[in-house]
């Protein structure tokens, strides 16, 4: 989907996230399994992984028996400089082996994390909007892509942040838009093909992969911060709860089974719960047979 290839291209021709739950079943009874990407070797869970994952695994378990592969694809927002957590995050992703969407803040990226990012080979950068700015009217929850602004006002900023992020990491950036608090008003939709976006990212199910031509959408749907409470880690139960309930959705064709399954995560907020989740919650995904991590461009666009 895009031309700027930002990620490692797909280890086998296989890619299972691409179709059905039949397609996939008839897939695994020739040895999907051996397609998978090798697991990272030495990967643990450094706590005992609580038995609040252990729906997850059942979930995943039951994708198995239909000889079905439930996808997951991995975003994290508000980068801009080396901030603390930053370096958590990219070893925990190294040491998983999994790809990482990156959602830089295009107004505030500074030189430090395009040099930091350059070795990482398996780091996309999509645009976090332009420059996290609430431009919601009063009593509105917060959007920078809110409602009612000039279009030219909107293009201009979202054309300079790509242009910005396309200067600043050269071969890592993902057209993909990631609009800042996952809010982007109807009408400003269709024009992001115009201007060379064509993925974009918020929460949620999606109701369409490709809600205006040549825009695909994937969404996340895993929210580990608990933004209304103390802003730490929402908690074991809670944060599995947020994954089996899309994963069973996707299984029971009530949403979109080809829409992978996302985790999002905010590395300068996060506090040790957050980080013992993350690190099990990849864990148990990275070695069960029926779960497999793409990158975004396969996330966006699983026939690409
Ligand atoms: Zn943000």
């Amino acid at each position: 989907m895009s031309d700027q290839g930002c990620v490692a291209k797909p280890r086998t021709g296989v890619t299972p996230g691409t179709m059905s739950l039949t397609q996939s079943a008839a897939l695994s009874a020739v040895g999907a399994k051996g397609s998978r990407p090798s697991v990272g070797r030495g990967f643990r869970a450094r706590t005992a992984a609580p038995a609040a994952l252990d729906p997850l695994k059942r979930e995943l378990d039951a994708w198995s028996r239909r000889g079905a592969v439930a996808t997951f694809w991995w975003r994290d927002d508000d980068a801009s400089g080396i901030r603390p957590g930053l370096d958590a995050l990219l070893e925990l992703r190294r040491e998983a082996d999994v790809p990482l969407s990156l959602a830089v803040i295009p107004a505030h990226v500074e030189n430090g994390l395009a040099a930091r990012l350059v070795a990482e080979d398996a780091v996309c950068v999509v645009q976090h909007g332009y420059a996290h700015a609430n431009h919601a009217g009063r009593g509105e929850k917060k959007a920078e892509l809110a409602s009612g602004r000039s279009h030219t006002e909107v293009l201009d900023e979202l054309i300079a942040g790509g242009d910005r992020l396309r200067a600043a990491f050269p071969g890592q950036f993902a057209t993909v838009l990631a609009p800042p608090w996952n809010r982007i008003a109807a009408e400003y939709v269709s024009l992001l093909p115009g201007i060379g976006l064509i993925g974009l990212t918020t929460f949620g199910a999606r109701s369409l992969a490709t809600p205006v031509p040549r825009l695909h959408v994937c969404n996340c749907h895993v929210d580990i911060v608990d933004w209304r409470g103390n802003r730490g880690f929402v908690g074991w139960t809670p944060a599995i709860g947020q994954v089996v309930a899309h994963l069973v959705a996707r299984r029971e064709g009530r949403v979109d089974a080809d829409e992978a399954t996302g985790l999002l995560t905010h590395h300068l907020d996060h506090d040790e719960g957050c980080w013992d989740f993350v690190r099990a919650f990849l864990s148990v995904t990275r070695t069960h047979p029926a779960a497999r991590w793409v990158d975004v461009k396969t996330a966006m666009d699983p026939g690409s």
